[in-house]
């Protein structure tokens, strides 16, 4: 089979004056002043609900974005419904045609959606628009240009046969419905999941969360426009445990693709062992969850390289990344040299709305997030063990402002050297040079994650050292790179321990778990 080729969509720059630039600060405006109402999307209907939400700018929370309407669980059997009811016409859909809807809608974002996309995210989700570019641009086209290329390359994976028996593989989507819950930190991950299951021929209901309703309203336009058909996808927001009690009291219940916290997806995971001899089928479980990410230097390490791992793996987006880096482990005799990088760097950094494209910090999701940072920052700075080293401020007066902050600790053990804030905090523990090896240990021992973790030396000894002492420790590693930035087609992305069941976003492991394939032996003679 052939498929166009997957190529990764370029980064574009919007550099001031740019065609680009003006065209994303042309929609964030329009946006800005309108308010948008979201209704459910429940095969052909939008529907609302009259119960609503209000939903505001990270960055300025006095601003109404818009309104979006909460499913009751009516709403909910509504959409496991339709779903079922889509699904005979779309699983026997020729998958080249299913193929091509997602393909048009990559060209949809590439071309004329693609300032109104990276616009909600900013607006909504609050992110700079380098952020968003590489995040509702770049990445949501690059998984469905690759999970397509993906998709083809197993249907052609077929088994021998001879002149007289022609077995072959038919990889059927799985017997119900997909039950997609999404982030609001990407919106490329938040489309990714109800899509890579629907383009393996499933139907799905898909719960966005309530941060990221705005773009989840685009997304699903888009595909819409594309052609997919209704009832393939329906989208409901509301009460997050009604939708899933609702969605895995269904007897079709399939499998559920999940990005989120790790006790969210362990509550998930209890509860269909509880249902299971409920279900026609043996669900299908893929989650991504947290992580506590890590950077280790060795003391070869370059200096200027490992400030910037630290900066931006820990502060891009805000630290809000599942990847985010949020402990280091520095050699002593390096550390005086990196201590000053990352200082001048963090207060080069400038902090406030992502319509000024000079910002490179903004605000956090909510305020529940900014309350729980600013608390663990005000532990830091009584604590003994820990200095804050640079950051430390936080205003919440008009948007959830949380400076990018640098706690360093005498104690490799202490609080935020093993729990996840999901915030611009990183925690920097100093050791000496020669207990390299136990470091190594430590960094591998301290956190229940293993997502990313980064490693930078210039020694080829060292860094053989740390692949090997870390191998369970992370599932994407990076050696002299921050341990953000997954690319599509590049880097497969997911964890293991309590990070996930690491069946690697965009890739053909993760698109094989939405199939359920047929074996035919056909006797010829
Ligand atoms: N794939 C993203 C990265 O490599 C992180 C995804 C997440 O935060 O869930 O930075």
């Amino acid at each position: 089979f052939k498929v166009p080729k997957a190529v990764n969509e370029p980064v574009k720059g919007y550099a001031p004056n740019s065609p680009e630039k003006a065209a994303v600060l042309d929609a964030y405006k329009k946006m800005w002043n309108t308010t948008i109402d979201v209704p459910l999307y429940i095969g052909s209907e939008e529907i609302r609900t009259g119960n609503t939400k209000t939903m505001s700018a990270p960055h300025d929370h006095q601003h109404i974005v818009g309104t979006y309407h909460l499913a009751e669980k009516s709403h909910v059997e509504k959409a496991i419904s339709n779903a079922l009811n889509s699904r005979q016409a779309w699983a026997n859909m020729a998958w080249e045609q299913r193929a091509a809807i997602f393909l048009k809608a990559a060209e949809l974002i590439a071309g004329p959606y693609r300032a109104r996309i990276n616009a909600a995210t900013m607006i909504a989700q609050s992110k700079t628009i380098h952020q968003a570019e590489i995040d509702a641009s770049c990445e949501l086209i690059d998984f469905l240009r690759f999970n397509v290329e993906f998709m083809s390359q197993i249907y052609s994976d077929q088994p021998t046969s001879d002149s007289s028996v022609w077995n072959r593989i038919e990889y059927r989507p799985l017997e119900g419905f997909i039950y997609a819950i999404t982030p609001f930190n990407f919106t490329a991950i938040a489309a990714n999941l109800p899509a890579s299951a629907a383009m393996m021929g499933n139907v799905v209901v898909w719960k966005p969360s309530d941060s990221q309703v705005f773009s989840a309203k685009i997304i699903i336009d888009i595909f819409k426009e594309a052609g997919l058909p209704d009832g393939v996808i329906n989208v409901v927001f509301g009460d997050a445990l009604m939708v899933t009690d609702t969605v895995l009291a269904s007897r079709d219940f399939a499998g559920v693709h999940f990005t989120g916290s790790t006790h969210v997806f362990k509550d998930i995971w209890a509860k269909i062992g509880t249902n299971i001899h409920h279900y026609k089928t043996y669900p299908r479980i893929v989650g991504e969850t947290g992580g506590k990410d890590f950077i280790i230097a060795h003391p070869s390490a370059n200096v200027k390289q490992v400030a910037t791992g630290i900066v931006r793996g820990a502060f891009e987006f805000q630290g809000q990344k599942c990847s985010a880096a949020s402990r280091a482990y520095m050699p002593k005799s390096l550390w005086p040299a990196i201590k000053e990088q990352v200082i001048t760097d963090v207060k080069s950094m400038k902090m406030g709305s992502p319509e000024d494209f000079s910002n490179f910090i903004t605000a956090v999701i909510h305020e529940g997030s900014f309350d729980k940072l600013a608390s663990y920052i005000d532990q830091a700075k009584k604590d003994a063990d820990a200095e804050i080293i640079v950051g430390g401020n936080y205003d919440k007066s008009k948007g959830y402002f949380i400076e990018p902050t640098v706690i360093v600790t005498t104690n490799p053990k202490y609080t935020t050297m093993e729990t996840e804030l999901f915030g611009p905090v990183i925690t920097i523990y100093v050791y000496e040079d020669a207990q390299w090896a136990e470091t190594l240990k430590l960094v591998d021992t301290t956190s229940e994650y293993a997502l990313t973790g980064a490693v930078f030396s210039t020694d080829r000894y060292a860094i053989e050292e740390a692949t090997v002492a870390l191998q369970n420790a992370a599932g994407n590693f990076y050696i002299n790179d921050k341990p953000t930035g997954a690319v599509v087609g590049q880097q497969p992305f997911g964890g293991a321990r309590a990070s996930g069941t690491n069946d690697k976003a965009g890739s053909a492991l993760n698109l094989l778990r939405w199939a359920s394939p047929r074996t035919i032996k056909e006797t010829l003679v």
